[in-house]
Order: structure tokens, then C-alpha cells, then sequence
């Protein structure tokens, strides 16, 4: 029995691993679980599940959560309640961190000092401090389980591989816009840009997909969690997403991991590996209904996020920390209608390009310039 500590436990990936620790009760428990203020749809499970730790983002929510269960459980709020829950960590335990934005960092940090294993969907914690996340791992010898479909992809890729790697090959469905031209991204509207064609996700992780911004953050994510240099990662477009991603080998070999698009079989994967056991729902697939899969070179006018996103990536430092809290911040002003599309690319370029550089920052200058970074492209509209 491993016992889970989900964070983001009301989001499109928190509700796939509820299903599947609903799915194998004999395997997991849900010791604790934080979200922010969706009470209606953890309603729907807290009796059932009964973690002992409870974290919520209001004294709303937690007035709630008090009327719903009933069963005792220290119910917790704000910053102080995701930590608790990371805190919580026992032998064979696993953090799932599906919250989303560089908030899932210093809970993720706190995870690792328990020695527990971490399952990590939230990629902005890898972007913002994959130094201080990979520094915490060599201490600790925790282990970092991808969740991102591609980066499990590469995980299964890699097993068992000796030596020989010559890249990663990242896939990418080219998100809402793919068939239009820079040009015709003018005056897109929010609506448009939250249809994706392949993946039902949150809101953020849907716009940075059509920006093409989740591509970038990925490589990032890529360049950490399997320590290879960025000139060893690409990126191809594949509109079908049935190639999840690909490993190149020197000797001109290729392995591919290939599937129906389901997040829940990557979240199970990180849970139960090395066994691949049955994923509830899934649907097998069936190659010829698909008939053919396409292929395409990424280019990087077009989608202008990506190319910031690997030249701060590639800066290293504080460049990709100010990339990610700019393009949050960026993000949730365009689903507040309070910026076009496009201007997305233009303010995280800014904030990136203007932006006082370090090389090494701790801790402590990672998460104040994640708050000044946000409150920076506030004042670049103004
Ligand atoms: P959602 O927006 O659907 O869910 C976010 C979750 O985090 C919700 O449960 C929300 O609570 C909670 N939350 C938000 N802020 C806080 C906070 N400060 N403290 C505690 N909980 C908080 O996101 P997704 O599930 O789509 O994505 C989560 C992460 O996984 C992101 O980093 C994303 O990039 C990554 N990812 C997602 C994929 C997907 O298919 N969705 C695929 C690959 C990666 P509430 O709603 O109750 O307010
Ligand atoms: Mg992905």
C-alpha cells in the first residue's frame, strides 16, 4: 500500500489520480490532499478517500470542507496547509504535485526532505528552480517520476539504455492554432484558444499549449530530468499525438512510445511502474483508424514562446524562473480578457530580455523574483 499526498487534487490531473487510487484501493491511499477552493467536486470523494490532511486556499472553502466530511482531519489553510501535506511524507509514500504554477515549488522542495518519491505533473517548478530541485534530489536520492505524457514517453524510452543517447525528441500537437498563421492569431478569442484539439487540460497549461509555450517549458523540463544538454533535445510537431515521444540512439535507432492521448496513463505509470497495469477507462489504439501520422519541423517564427522559451533555458540562472512567473502572469491576464493573444509572447519577451540576470539564485531569489517578475509585467501594460 503507498499512500499519496496530492496536490491540485480538483484539476483536470488531480481528478485522473483520484479515479485511479478510487481504481486500486488495495495499492493506494490518499493521506492528503490540498486544492484551492473547488469544494463541490471533493465532495464528491473526501468521505470515500478520508485523507487525514486537508489543505484549502480559504476559511470559505474550509467552512466547507467541515460541513462535508464525516470523519476527523486537520483541515488547513493557504501556504501553511500545501506545506503540511508535504510534510507529511512517510517511507514508500509518493508526492503527486499537480498544482499548477511555480506555487508547487517550495512544497515540492519540502516532499523531497521526507524522503518520499515525487511524481511531478507541475513543470513550472522545474523551470523556475530545476537547479535547486535537482540539488535537493542528489541529497536526498529521492526519485523525480515524470508525469508530463512526453516526459514519460522519454522515461520509458531510456529504460535500460547503457549509453548511446544522441537526443530526445519531443512531439507536439501544435495546440488550438495550429493551421493558422502568425497572422491570423490577431483577435483569436479566449474560447478559441481553451478548444484543444487532442487534450481536455486546466485553462493555463491549454493557453500555453496554443502559444506553444508548453513546448518550451517541456524542454526545459526535458534538459532537468534526464540531466541532457539542451543541443540533445528537439522538438517535431506531430498533429495526431499518438507518438507521445521519441529517443534517438547513435546508432540511428529510434524508440517511440506510442498510445491513445490519455493523461491518466502517464499519471498510473509514475504510481505503479515498472508495472503497466490496466488504466481505468482507457481506450486501446487502434493504429489503422488512424491510418497515418504526420510529422512536421518546429518553426521557431511562428511560435516565438517556444524560441524564449529555450533561449531562457538555455541562459540558465534566473532566465527561465522570470520566463515562467511573466508567462503566468501573461496567461491569466489573457483569460481575463485583459490582453489579446499575442500580446502574451510580447510581454514575457520583455520580461526576460529587461530582467537583471544571476546566475546561481537561491531559494529565497527565486521566489521574490517570481513576485516581482509578475507585478513587472503588470506595470509593462500600464
Ligand atoms: P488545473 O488548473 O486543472 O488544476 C490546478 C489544481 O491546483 C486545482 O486543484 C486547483 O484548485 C489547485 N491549486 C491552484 N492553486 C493552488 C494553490 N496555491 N495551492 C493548492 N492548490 C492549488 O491544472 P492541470 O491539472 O491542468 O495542471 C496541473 C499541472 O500539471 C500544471 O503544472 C500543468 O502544466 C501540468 N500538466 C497538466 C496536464 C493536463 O493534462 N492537465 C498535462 C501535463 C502536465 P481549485 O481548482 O480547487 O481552486
Ligand atoms: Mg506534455
Amino acid at each position: 500500500m503507498r499512500g499519496i499526498h496530492l496536490l491540485g487534487a480538483t484539476g483536470s490531473i488531480g481528478e485522473q489520480t483520484i479515479d485511479i487510487i478510487r481504481h486500486y484501493p488495495e495499492s493506494f491511499s490518499l493521506r492528503s490532499a490540498a486544492f484551492g477552493t473547488n469544494t463541490e467536486k471533493a465532495a464528491g470523494w473526501l468521505n470515500e478517500l478520508r485523507p487525514e490532511i486537508i489543505s484549502v486556499q480559504t476559511e470559505k472553502a474550509a467552512a466547507d470542507v467541515s460541513a462535508v466530511i464525516d470523519y476527523k482531519a486537520d483541515i488547513l489553510i493557504g501556504r501553511e496547509g500545501v506545506m503540511a501535506c508535504a510534510a507529511a511524507g512517510g517511507e514508500g509514500d509518493i508526492l503527486l504535485n499537480a498544482v499548477m504554477g511555480s506555487a508547487g515549488l517550495e512544497p515540492t522542495l519540502k516532499a523531497m526532505e521526507t524522503g518520499m518519491d515525487i511524481a511531478i505533473a507541475n513543470k513550472e517548478t522545474l523551470v523556475a528552480a530545476g537547479h535547486l530541485v535537482m540539488e535537493k534530489q542528489k541529497e536526498t536520492g529521492v526519485k523525480l517520476l515524470p508525469v508530463d505524457s512526453e516526459h514519460s514517453a522519454l522515461w520509458q524510452c531510456l529504460d535500460g539504455e547503457a549509453g548511446g543517447v544522441e537526443q530526445l525528441i519531443l512531439t507536439a500537437s501544435g495546440g488550438s492554432f495550429r493551421d493558422k498563421t502568425r497572422d491570423e492569431l490577431k483577435g483569436v478569442t479566449v474560447k478559441e484558444a481553451l478548444n484543444h484539439p487532442n487534450w481536455s487540460m486546466g485553462a493555463k497549461i491549454t493557453i500555453d499549449s496554443a502559444t506553444m509555450m508548453n513546448k518550451g517549458l517541456e524542454v526545459i523540463e526535458a534538459h532537468w530530468l534526464f540531466q541532457m544538454p539542451y543541443e540533445k533535445i528537439d522538438v517535431v510537431l506531430h498533429k495526431e499525438s499518438i507518438i507521445h515521444s521519441m529517443v534517438e540512439y547513435q546508432d540511428g535507432s529510434i524508440l517511440a512510445h506510442l498510445g491513445t492521448p490519455d493523461m491518466k496513463v502517464p499519471i498510473q505509470y509514475a504510481l505503479t511502474h515498472p508495472r503497466k497495469l490496466a488504466v481505468p477507462g482507457m481506450q486501446r489504439l487502434k493504429l489503422w483508424e488512424a491510418e497515418s501520422l504526420h510529422f512536421q519541423k518546429m518553426n521557431g517564427k511562428r511560435y516565438r514562446a517556444f524560441e524564449t522559451a529555450v533561449e531562457a533555458g538555455k541562459m540558465g540562472g534566473t532566465a527561465p524562473c522570470v520566463l515562467n512567473a511573466a508567462n503566468e502572469q501573461a496567461v491569466a491576464m489573457f483569460l481575463d480578457g485583459r490582453i489579446d493573444f499575442l500580446t502574451i509572447d510580447n510581454l514575457v519577451e520583455h520580461a526576460v530580455e529587461k530582467h537583471e540576470f544571476h546566475a546561481d539564485p537561491a531559494l529565497s531569489h527565486v521566489l521574490s523574483l517570481d513576485q516581482e517578475t509578475r507585478s513587472r509585467v503588470e506595470g509593462f501594460l500600464k
